[in-house]
């Protein structure tokens, strides 16, 4: 039997006093503008990047040694390139025999069969094995990158713009295929995008992050009906095609304003110079992230207002 995952993340610079929990079996959405530390969190959910201080676990565990070493090998990534993340010296083989092997997963006698059974699960032929990356289209070569990351039998699957570099079709596909698999293996994802139709489609619960920040989370049925900050209002008014049957591929138009630096977030709520409710609270108070409805929300209107209190 599988084991479930817990991944609590905290703290760091680019992101900031982030905490997130993922049940296990549970797909997180989590989504903002280029930019908003969306994929930072994600690589130090993945063991990738360490925070600069505070912890990510799983389980209870650390995913990172404080030295910045990985520490596990149940959480994988899926990233959005598949043909950056392919070495392209190396045969579909060999691209998903390198870890496996190298963990004892799969012994080397054994590893061409333990390759061609994560192929089958992809949606690939087996007599793929010998090919190499060039040899695949872009969606196929997202597979492999998938299978990759299954072939390390993690629990939770960070997957960070997986389909942004697809066609739209491909994309329908690919989502598809993220769908079966979790089904079939019981996975947990970290499913990162700045595209609300995917992240709808997928998810249970969506974040959504502005400057490092989560400012918005809840179930995606109840963040999608009814969003209640400001930011969450302005990306999901951007996009109408969400309000018709396939949404996939719908991406925000740029909110009006712009997006101040990560590094140098504005005072107060880092919203609030393109916030068109702010008002001289949100200029001297960050406001906190607190049960708003079926949410919670970090924003003033939520909590006493946006004047200051006389
Ligand atoms: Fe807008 Fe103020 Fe709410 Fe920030 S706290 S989102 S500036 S109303
Ligand atoms: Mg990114």
């Amino acid at each position: 039997a599988r084991l479930g995952a817990r991944v609590e993340l905290r703290g760091v610079q680019a992101v900031r006093d982030v905490s997130l929990a993922i049940a296990p079996g549970e797909t997180l959405g989590l989504v903002g503008e280029s930019g908003c530390g969306k994929s930072t969190l994600g690589r130090m959910a993945a063991g990738i990047m360490a925070p600069t201080s505070g912890t990510v676990r799983l389980e209870g565990r650390p995913v990172m040694s404080p030295g910045g070493t990985k520490l596990t090998t149940r959480v994988q990534t899926v990233f959005q390139d598949p043909f950056a993340s392919l070495n392209p010296r190396m045969s579909v083989g060999e691209i998903l025999a390198e870890g496996p092997v190298a963990h004892g997963l799969t012994t080397r006698e054994n590893a061409r069969d333990y390759v061609a059974g994560w192929l089958d699960r992809v949606g690939l032929d087996r007599s793929y094995v010998g090919r190499f990356p060039h040899q695949f289209s872009g969606g196929q070569r997202q597979r492999i990158a998938i299978a990759r990351a299954l072939a390390m039998q993690p629990d939770v699957l960070v997957c960070d713009e997986p389909v942004a570099s697809l066609d739209v079709s491909i994309q329908a596909q690919i989502i598809n295929l993220f769908l079966k698999l979790r089904r079939e293996l019981g996975l947990t994802y970290l499913f990162i995008s700045h595209d609300l139709g995917v992240v709808r489609h997928i998810s249970d619960r969506v974040a959504i992050m502005y400057l490092g920040r989560i400012v918005e989370i809840g179930t995606a049925d109840a963040l999608y009906a009814d969003p209640r900050h400001p930011y969450t209002q302005a990306l999901l008014a951007s996009v109408p095609r969400l309000m018709t049957e396939d949404a996939v591929g719908a991406e925000f138009a740029p909110i009006a304003g712009e997006i101040p630096s990560p590094l140098a977030p504005p005072p107060g709520c880092p919203f609030h110079t393109r916030c068109p409710a702010a008002g001289p609270r949100c200029v001297a108070e960050m406001p906190d992230l607190v049960p708003t409805g079926a949410q919670r929300v970090a924003c003033h209107l939520y909590t006493g207002g946006v004047e200051l209190a006389a």
